[in-house]
């Protein structure tokens, strides 16, 4: 039983966010007065609905939060879903052009073999110096076969990760994706609300490339008047540290509702502010992907921009949360969720869970309602969600 929504849309892609706690209060996303709204489960249960996920299609899993380094437990985590297998692609799922996944028509999916992720790195002990550039590489090249590891992704606000990068790494964990919002230390504690982050969160992601968690994003969230005049300094970041720098238009999932059209700044603007720097040149990417593909006009450095309010993807959506409390998510502005904890709790199979998560799949939304005048905000943030 591999998971299709009524719209047709593979679902492939499984978030799971282990915590709602958060060590970061950055302004866009949290008041700064709430703390953890919602509990979180033991690793087990996560485990299990991963499994059973697994099972039915998914051949990615992002840990999120919260802050998921927070979370105790959370490599001897990795290691374990690291055992889990995917069912094989969809090839419907990966209909777009960046040669990842190679078909042939009515045939099973060809052998491509993995980029080995750590070549061209140099062991560098000091965590404040650059690491050289790696070789650009494409992204992981996945067969389709049924042998293929399970994609297991992290997103982090890079806080806690210079020491737990290889450890992760050695677990199983294929990538990992690092918000930070300014390149310019002072402005990024006026973003986090926490003093002293910004070299934190610098030695994870140079800690990250050493580990050979590649590719290596960084994602940045921009707001008209507080920080988009950081583009083109994350353009010259992207070329000097080896990064993927994507641009993410601010959505309405901040806890203050403080969001407006006017504080979005756009795909086109991006473009446009970073053209005075160097010019880009659009690469391609896979239809399930959430971000449009730049490098600059020399071949050094990638930009990403993901564009949801400006120029939304939901048609080519291949995502499902689950929440820290175990709850399924079927976008990020669902208004309800679904309880698969509370089915757990009951004592259903997993034949019973999968059943009960087609169910809910198959009612996953068309698409967000952003600046529409139907909008109805989502029913929890994005913290509380797990981005
Ligand atoms: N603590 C982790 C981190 O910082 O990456 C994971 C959770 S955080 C909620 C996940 C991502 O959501 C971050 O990249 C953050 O910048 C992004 N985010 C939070 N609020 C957002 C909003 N209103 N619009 C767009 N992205 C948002």
């Amino acid at each position: 039983m591999l998971l299709h929504d009524k719209f047709g849309r593979a679902i492939t892609d499984l978030r799971i966010s282990i915590t709602d706690r958060c060590n970061y209060k950055c302004v866009y996303c949290r008041t700064g007065n709430e703390g953890a709204l919602y509990g979180d489960l033991p690793f087990e249960d996560y485990f299990r609905m991963a499994r059973v996920l697994v099972g039915m299609g998914i051949t990615k899993v992002r840990l999120t939060g919260g802050e998921p380094l927070l979370r105790k437990g959370v490599v001897e985590f990795v290691r374990e879903l690291a055992k889990l297998r995917p069912q094989g692609l969809k090839p419907s799922s990966y209909g777009g052009g960046n040669g990842t996944l190679r078909l042939r028509s009515g045939q099973a999916p060809e052998a491509v073999p993995f980029p080995t992720p750590t070549v061209g790195l140099k062991a560098v002990a000091d965590p404040t110096v650059a690491d050289p550039m790696p070789d650009p590489k494409p992204e992981q090249q996945r067969t389709g076969d049924f042998s293929d590891p399970l994609d297991i992704a992290l997103t982090t606000n890079g806080h806690l990760l210079a020491d737990l990068a290889q450890p992760l790494k050695d677990a199983g964990l294929t990538r990992v994706t690092v918000s930070m919002d300014a390149v310019d230390p002072d402005r990024f504690v006026r973003i986090t609300r926490v003093p002293g982050g910004y070299d934190h969160v610098l030695a994870g992601i140079r800690a990250a490339r050493r580990a050979g968690l590649w590719p290596l994003k960084v994602n940045c969230v921009l707001m008209r008047g507080f920080n988009e005049d950081q583009i083109i300094p994350f353009g010259m970041f992207a070329r000097e540290e080896g990064v993927t720098v994507r641009f993410i238009e601010f959505m309405p999932l901040e806890e203050g509702r403080t969001w407006a059209p006017t504080t979005v700044v756009t795909l086109d603007e991006i473009l446009a502010r970073m053209a005075e720097y160097r010019p880009l040149v659009e690469i391609p990417h896979a239809r399930s992907e959430t971000a449009r593909r730049y490098r600059f006009d020399d071949g050094v450095g990638e930009i990403g921009i993901i564009a949801p309010v400006s120029h939304p993807f939901c048609g080519h959506c291949s995502r499902i949360r689950i929440t820290s409390d175990g709850k399924i998510r079927t976008c990020l502005f669902s208004v309800w969720d679904h309880d698969l904890h509370a089915q757990m709790r009951r004592g259903a199979s997993d034949d019973e869970l999968a059943e009960f998560i087609q169910g809910v799949v198959a009612k996953k939304e068309e698409r967000h309602h952003i600046g529409e005048p139907d909008f109805v905000p989502a029913s929890r943030t994005m913290v509380h969600i797990g981005g």
